[in-house]
C-alpha cells in the first residue's frame, strides 16, 4: 500500500496547491498535516495576532478537507522530528511541500528532504508562494536585484507565471494518525480576550479569501489610483490571505489579468506592481539572511538610535502620540490586524525619524500585532523606512504627519474612524521640526563615523 503526506506550512488553501496535486497523483492515502514548529533553530515564533489568524484559517482548512472526505492533522513540535513521527505513523512514502523561502526555513527543509532521501522516502518540493523564485531573477552579472524598477522590469520580460490550478473535488482518505485538536495549542487569547476587532474584520481562511478577491476586483479595483488616500478602502486588502496562503499569487495574478482590458488595464498594473513589491522584497530576504535583525545596509550599524523608556514607546503603541495620522493608524492596527500602507509609513516614519528608536522595535511591534505579519515584507519595509535596506527611502526624505493627513486625510475621515472627533487629544509628544533636524543631524554622525 503506498501513502503520501502533504506538509502545508504557508499555503493553507487546496486550490492551487502544487504539493497536494502531486500528492494525489502519487496514489494510496493522502495525510495533510500542520506542523506548529516553534522549536527548529532559527524559525521565528509568530506574533499574537498571526495565532489568531491561524488558528481559524486551520479550523477553516479542515472542514474544507472533511467536506471532501478527508481531514487536517496537527502535530506540534520541531518539523524534522514531526515529520519523522508523521512518515512512520502515516506509512506514507512520498512527502510534498510547496517551498519556503526564509533562509532558516530552507536549511530545515533541505535537512528534512536529505534525511527522508536517506531512509528511502520520496521528497518532492514546488514553486507555489512566489511567482519568480528568488534564484530565477538575477541581474546580467548574476546578482540579486537591489532596485525594485529593474526587479520590476526583469520580471514581466519572463515567461507568463502558470495558470493556477484548481481546487480538488474529492481526496483519498487519509491513513488513520492522530494528532492535536486545535484548542490543545491555545492560540487565541482569552485572559483578556482583544481578539474582539479581529473578528468583525475578518473571515481567515479560503473562502474568506476568495470572496475579498472577488470584490476587490468587482467594486474597489477601479479606484485603485487612489489607494494613498487611507479612508478609501480601494486598496485589496489581500495582504493576510497572502501571508498565509490562503491564496496564491498565481490565483491573483491570472485574475487581475483577465481585467487587463483598455479600462481596467491602469489599475490592475498599478496593483500588480505592488504585488511584485511582495516578492522583492522575498528576494531581499532570500538574500540577506537576518532582515529581521541586521541592517541590509550594514553602515547603519553605527546609526546612534535614541535609548527611550517603556512610556514614550507605549504612546507610540498605543496611538497617543498626540498626532493625528500616527493615533488613528496604531489604533487601527491595534483593531483590525492591519494598517493602511500610507499610515504605516507615517508611523513607521515617526517612530523612527521624529522618536529616534531603531527600527527593530517597530517591527517587533508589528510582527506581533499584523495579522499579515510577513517574515520577509514586515521587516523589509522596516528597513525602507528606516533607509537601511535594498531599495530604501532615503534617511534624510522624513515624513511629517501632519502634511501627510492633509494629503491624504483632508477631510480627517479616516482619522475620525480611529480618534472620534471630539477626544481630548493629549499634547503633542515632540516638535516636529527640531526631532527632524535631530534626525538629520544623527544620520550624518551615521555617515561621519
Ligand atoms: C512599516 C511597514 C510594514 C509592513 N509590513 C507588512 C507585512 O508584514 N506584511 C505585508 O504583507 N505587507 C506589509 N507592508 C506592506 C503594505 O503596507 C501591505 O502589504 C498593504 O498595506 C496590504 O494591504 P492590501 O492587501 O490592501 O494592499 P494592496 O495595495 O491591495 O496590495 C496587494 C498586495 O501587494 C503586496 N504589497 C503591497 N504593497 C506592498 C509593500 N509595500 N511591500 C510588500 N508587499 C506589498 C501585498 O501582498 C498586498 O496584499 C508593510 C509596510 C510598511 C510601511
Amino acid at each position: 500500500m503506498t501513502g503520501a503526506l502533504v506538509w502545508l506550512r504557508d499555503d493553507l488553501r487546496l486550490a492551487d496547491n502544487p504539493a497536494l496535486r502531486a500528492a494525489i497523483d502519487h496514489g494510496g492515502d493522502v495525510t495533510v498535516a500542520y506542523v506548529l514548529d516553534e522549536d527548529s533553530p532559527g524559525i521565528r515564533a509568530i506574533g499574537a495576532a498571526s495565532r489568531w489568524w491561524i488558528h481559524h484559517s486551520l479550523s477553516a482548512l479542515d472542514a474544507e478537507l472533511q467536506e471532501r472526505g478527508s481531514r487536517l492533522v496537527l502535530r506540534r513540535g520541531a518539523a524534522a522530528d514531526v515529520i519523522d513521527a508523521l512518515v512512520a505513523d502515516s506509512g506514507a512514502d512520498a512527502v510534498y511541500w510547496n517551498r519556503r523561502y526564509g533562509p532558516a526555513e530552507r536549511d530545515v527543509d533541505a535537512g528534512i528532504k536529505a534525511a527522508l532521501h536517506d531512509r528511502g522516502t520520496e521528497a518532492h518540493s514546488f514553486a507555489a508562494n512566489l511567482l519568480w523564485e528568488p534564484w530565477t531573477v538575477l541581474t546580467g552579472q548574476g546578482e540579486a536585484y537591489k532596485v525594485f524598477t529593474p526587479f520590476w522590469n526583469a520580471v514581466q520580460a519572463m515567461p507568463e507565471p502558470r495558470h493556477p490550478l484548481p481546487k480538488p473535488r474529492d481526496l483519498p482518505a487519509p491513513a488513520s494518525v492522530d494528532g492535536d485538536t486545535l484548542d490543545d495549542w491555545g492560540l487565541l487569547p482569552t485572559r483578556p480576550d482583544w481578539a474582539g476587532g479581529l473578528r468583525d474584520s475578518w473571515t481567515p481562511g479560503e473562502q474568506g479569501a476568495q470572496r475579498q478577491l472577488e470584490h476587490f476586483v468587482e467594486h474597489a479595483l477601479e479606484d485603485y489610483d487612489q489607494r494613498d488616500e487611507p479612508a478609501m478602502e480601494s486598496t485589496s486588502g489581500l495582504s493576510p490571505y497572502l501571508r498565509w496562503g490562503e491564496i496564491s499569487p498565481y490565483q491573483v495574478w491570472h485574475r487581475l489579468h483577465e481585467r487587463l482590458e483598455p479600462a481596467q488595464r491602469q489599475h490592475a498594473s498599478a496593483f500588480l506592481r505592488q504585488l511584485a513589491w511582495r516578492e522583492f522584497n522575498w528576494n531581499e530576504y532570500f538574500h540577506c539572511d537576518d532582515i529581521a535583525t541586521v541592517n541590509v545596509r550594514r553602515g547603519f550599524d553605527a546609526f546612534p538610535w535614541r535609548d527611550v523608556s517603556e512610556a514614550e514607546l507605549d504612546r507610540w503603541r498605543t496611538g497617543t502620540t498626540g498626532f493625528d495620522l500616527v493615533d488613528a493608524g496604531m489604533r487601527e492596527l491595534w483593531h483590525t490586524g492591519v494598517m493602511h500602507n500610507r499610515v504605516r509609513l507615517a508611523a513607521g516614519s515617526f517612530l523612527v525619524k521624529n522618536l529616534l528608536v531603531d527600527w527593530r522595535v517597530g517591527e517587533q511591534w508589528f510582527w506581533d500585532t499584523l495579522v499579515d505579519a510577513d517574515a520577509a515584507n514586515n521587516p523589509a519595509n522596516w528597513q525602507w523606512v528606516a533607509g537601511s535596506g535594498f531599495d530604501a527611502a532615503p534617511y534624510f526624505r522624513v515624513f511629517n504627519p501632519d502634511r501627510q493627513l492633509e494629503r491624504f486625510d483632508p477631510h480627517r475621515e479616516y482619522v475620525h474612524r480611529w480618534v472620534p472627533a471630539e477626544e481630548l487629544r493629549p499634547e503633542p509628544m515632540v516638535d516636529l521640526k527640531a526631532t527632524r533636524q535631530r534626525a538629520l543631524d544623527a544620520y550624518e554622525q551615521m555617515r561621519r563615523s
